[in-house]
């Protein structure tokens, strides 16, 4: 195990990769990534890795069209094939969701996003499998749809690895080693690697680490799980599908089943991150299947593929936190992505190795930056204050 290193990134998940490989790339020196199990094995692994651009936020909108386009490069931009299907995303609206689906087109349109206010009829189109009751409208995204969120964290592991980061999997940081309000060194059951600069990127334990350093961040955590069924023979082709009136999302998997789960608005369902049952509860997949035959009658004699349960990690306000702390020099965080961070993960990162760097980022992410809470300047979307929209 190595001594010394220019930064150490504590967390293999898609936000510690996405550092990891942007300060590998930008030749930062040696870049060393802990990770206590093996890479992608939480929130990131589990992730639907679904990329849409619908944000209603300036910001948020910016980094999920870059995000699009590092998808769509995916070998220049993320290091390999990221599985990236761009089978397009379609928002289904109600009556009483028009108003923040007008918001969002507005906000998407504005920030030079390809997308499109669609009508029944075109829906019918896209998706003629969809029973569009209550169904007003919609937005479609042509070029969004999903990724293999293992395989993104793995691509830009190993591509940065050529640039000289190093990984290690199954080490895990134990603590910061500070010294006068500065970051010298973290703490691993392997030793000590002495270090100037640490980016926590420890998801669900993102609070925890920041413990190490005296740091408190206001996180809840809920329980979030997907399903898969397996899709009768010519089911024919889906968009990636967001529906806020039945509060569920769903979309193609591989190349003959579908997956499926709730999504926003969605109660929290807290857990302990330590000790949870990581199978689909019964009550869960009751919910899932209740919405998912209501919206695609045709499946409801398809068989029932498999489920499991995972974690979102959730602000206060629904975004990430990311960026330095102003008291405690050489600390970074990047966690928080509140169950919709996969897609935010490479553009976000992208723009932090800037800043690290000394560079203008490409995106402007100072909205992100941790202490944005305690100055009262938390993020609002077209959902309403406080969550994700
Ligand atoms: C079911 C589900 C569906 C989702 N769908 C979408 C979606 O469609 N689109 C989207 O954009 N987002 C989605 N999300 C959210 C997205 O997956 C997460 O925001 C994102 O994966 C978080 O990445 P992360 O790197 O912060 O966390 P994680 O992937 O949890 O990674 C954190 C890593 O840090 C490691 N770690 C922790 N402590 C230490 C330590 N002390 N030392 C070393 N390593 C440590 C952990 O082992 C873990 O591997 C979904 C999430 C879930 C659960």
């Amino acid at each position: 195990m190595e001594k010394t290193a220019d930064a150490v990134i504590i967390g293999g998940g898609i936000m510690g990769a996405s550092i990891g490989h942007f300060l590998a790339k930008r030749k930062f020196g040696k870049v060393v990534l802990l990770e206590q199990r093996t890479l992608a094995a939480v929130s990131t692994g589990a992730s639907a890795a679904n990329v849409r651009t619908y944000y209603s936020n300036p910001v948020t909108v910016q980094l999920a069209k870059r995000a699009v386009e590092m998808f769509e490069n995916d070998k220049e931009e993320l290091g390999g094939d990221c599985g990236f299907r761009q089978i397009g995303f379609l928002l289904l609206l109600d009556e009483g969701w028009k108003v923040a689906g007008d918001q969002i087109l507005r906000t998407e349109i504005s920030n030079g996003v390809e997308v499109k206010e669609v009508s029944r009829g075109d829906i019918a189109e896209l998706a003629p499998q969809l029973s569009l009751d209550g169904v007003v409208g919609g937005i479609f995204e042509p070029r969004s749809g999903y990724t293999d969120p293992v395989r993104t964290t793995q691509s830009l592991v190993n591509r940065a690895k050529d640039w000289g980061l190093v990984a290690y999997e199954g080490v895990g940081a134990t603590a910061l080693r500070l010294q006068n309000s500065r970051v010298v060194g973290v703490e691993t059951k392997q030793g000590t690697l002495e270090t100037g600069l640490v980016v926590n990127a420890a998801g669900p334990w993102g609070g925890e680490v920041g413990t190490w350093a005296s740091l408190k961040y206001s996180l809840r955590w809920s329980r979030e799980s997907d399903l898969v069924m397996q899709l009768p023979a010519n089911f024919g082709r889906l968009p990636v599908v967001s529906d806020p009136t039945l509060r569920f999302y769903f979309r193609p998997h591989d190349n003959d089943k579908l997956l499926a789960g709730l999504g926003f608005p969605k109660e929290i369902e807290p857990l302990d991150i330590n000790n949870y049952d990581r199978n689909l509860d019964l009550k869960t997949r009751r919910r899932i299947e209740q919405s998912l035959f209501q919206r695609l009658p045709a499946l409801e004699s398809a068989e029932y593929h498999h489920g499991y349960a995972s974690i979102y990690t959730i602000t206060d306000d629904w975004h990430p936190i990311v960026g330095p702390e102003p008291d405690l020099e050489g600390y970074y965080a990047f966690f928080g992505g509140s169950g919709h961070g996969y897609k935010l993960a490479p553009p976000i990162g992208e723009s932090l190795a800037d800043i690290i760097t000394g560079k203008t980022p490409k995106i402007d992410i100072h909205a992100f930056r941790p202490t944005r809470f305690l100055e009262g300047q938390p993020f609002s979307s077209a959902w309403g204050g406080g969550n994700r929209g």
